[in-house]
């Protein structure tokens, strides 16, 4: 035939697998319609279960017979066929197809009466893509036959030969290394596979990609890497001489969630059920095996991503709950902690009959003076110094920094012992501090107004009244905290 040119090498496997894809997907499709219409019958207890196990019989037949005529008709040193082959081949690819068809008929014709308007459709369903598949059946041939290259040639310029090689081409282009960004770098991978084979390919593939890996070659010793140190990403393996990889699985998200601990199951059970499963089991991903470098590198590093983004997510919403919540001078609650809290006491005020808090009102002694004597930065020394004191003194209990050198104790807790006697402990542990300043020790005392929630009737009047008490603190001289 003039001007007809072989497909080359890498356009004839594009071409092949996409012959295969015509054929597998109907193929495949009807086993699905097969399961609804076993369901119907076992669910209205209709007598077509030797029915369908005809079909079904046949439909693993469809698919063992194709994969194994696959296999040998398109192997590099596969044997040329007479055409009588050929027709042979072609008849006994249909046989079961042919089965497939005659019992979906049966059961729509005898069973008319019993099947649903669904359950027909799923028949008819069936009828189609047993069609497609037929036709799929008779591509392969062709192609086997050398038949279709010549067909796809004559028939347009934009042929399926042509198509093919410049997929192909394409895909010459792509540049098969992936960027893995900086802060992925060095991330700690855990292999887990009892081939020695595979751990070294895998391992070859991560670390010339900037990751570091950790090999284990069953599930104990899995066990034992994860408790030394949590990795950041598992690659395990379904299959290990232990304990199987859906056990081991399970057994990590005890104790590590998907987001804390990315785990990648692989594994040469290439169906849809068991990916189900272990994703199901709280695996984040899927890989077949033969794996395949470039969707290894894709997954492992979005894997790797989302967890890097999903921990500096948590890092900053913790940051700026920080930043919402404290004074940046002392780190000791701001004020909007303290007012929120007095709120939240006085409505357990309102609901628990026996309960009650306290609060003192404080303000440090001529503070000016700190600051005239020591500059601003001596005055924030001591700032600094008597709040980590008042947080220590108040236990459990929430102190805050509620204006320049004012702080609010909210006391619901006095851990047994009398109001005054903790309060008096809280102003003594300011008059013990000795704040090192440059080469001096500076000492300063406070005041402080105390008030309970027995005293008054809401927010507002407690506030007011602990600072009167403590306006009445600093009239009295200072240095002591006034109750009534
Ligand atoms: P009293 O005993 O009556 O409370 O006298 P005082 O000097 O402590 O009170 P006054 O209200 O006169 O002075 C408070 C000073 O606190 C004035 C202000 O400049 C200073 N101040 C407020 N915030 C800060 C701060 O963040 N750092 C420093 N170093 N000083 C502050
Ligand atoms: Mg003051
Ligand atoms: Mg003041």
């Amino acid at each position: 035939m003039a001007g007809l040119e072989k497909p080359s090498k890498g356009a004839e496997k594009i071409l092949l697998a996409q012959i295969k894809q015509e054929f597998a997907a109907p193929a495949e499709a009807i086993e699905q319609y097969i399961d609804l219409v076993e369901e119907f019958g076992i669910k209205n207890n209709l007598d077509i279960s030797s029915e369908i196990n005809q079909i079904k019989e046949a439909e693993d037949k469809l698919l063992s017979q194709y994969e194994d005529a696959f296999r040998e008709n398109t192997a590099s040193d596969k044997q040329a066929k007479t055409s009588q082959e050929y027709s042979e081949l072609r008849h006994n690819l249909r046989t079961p197809l042919n089965a497939i068809i005659g019992y979906s008929e049966i059961l729509m014709e005898d069973f008319e009466d019993d099947l649903s308007e669904e359950c027909i459709k799923d028949l008819n369903t069936i009828l189609s893509l047993s069609r497609e598949t037929e036709t799929a059946i008779e591509r392969f041939v062709d192609f086997i036959k050398g038949d279709l290259n010549e067909k796809a040639a004559e028939d347009s310029e934009q042929g399926q030969i042509q198509n093919a090689e410049s997929l192909f081409r394409s895909l010459g282009d792509i540049d098969y290394s992936l960027d893995i960004d900086d802060y992925l770098k060095g991330s700690d991978v855990l292999i887990v596979d009892d081939n020695k084979t595979n751990c070294e390919v895998l391992e070859r593939r991560l670390s010339q990609n900037g990751l570091s890996c950790r090999v284990a070659i069953d599930g104990t010793s899995a066990i034992a890497e994860v408790e030394t140190k949590t990795p950041d990403l598992i690659l395990l393996d379904v299959m290990l001489p232990d304990i199987n990889g859906l056990e081991l699985l399970k057994r990590f998200r005890k104790n590590h969630d998907r987001d804390e601990l990315p785990i990648i199951m692989v594994s040469a059970f290439n169906d849809v059920d068991s990916t189900a499963k272990c994703i199901k089991l709280g695996a984040s991903d899927y890989l077949p095996k033969p794996l395949n470098g470039t969707i290894l590198m894709a997954k492992s590093i979005a894997n790797l991503e989302a967890k890097y983004f999903r921990a500096r997510e948590q890092e900053l919403l913790k940051e700026l709950n920080l930043r919402a919540t404290t004074c940046p001078l002392t780190g000791i609650y701001n004020r909007q902690v303290v007012f929120d809290k007095i709120e939240e006491c006085f409505e357990k005020l309102n609901q628990e009959k026996d309960y009650e808090f306290s609060l003192l009102s404080m303000d440090i002694d001529f503070f000016k003076s700190v600051n005239d004597t020591y500059g601003h930065p001596g005055g924030d020394e001591v700032l600094k110094a008597v709040a980590s004191g008042l947080r220590d003194a108040c236990g459990e209990n929430v102190v805050g920094r509620v204006g320049g050198e004012e702080f609010i104790a909210v006391l619901e807790n006095k851990e047994g012992i009398s109001l005054n006697d903790y309060c008096e402990n809280i102003r003594k542990a300011v008059v013990e501090l000795s704040i090192p300043f440059q080469d001096v020790e500076i000492n300063i005392t406070i005041s402080g107004g105390v008030i309970n929630s027995s005293e008054v009737k809401d927010q507002e009047e407690l506030v007011n009244l602990a600072d009167e008490r403590l306006y009445k603190a600093k009239e009295g001289g200072r240095n002591q905290f006034i109750y009534n």
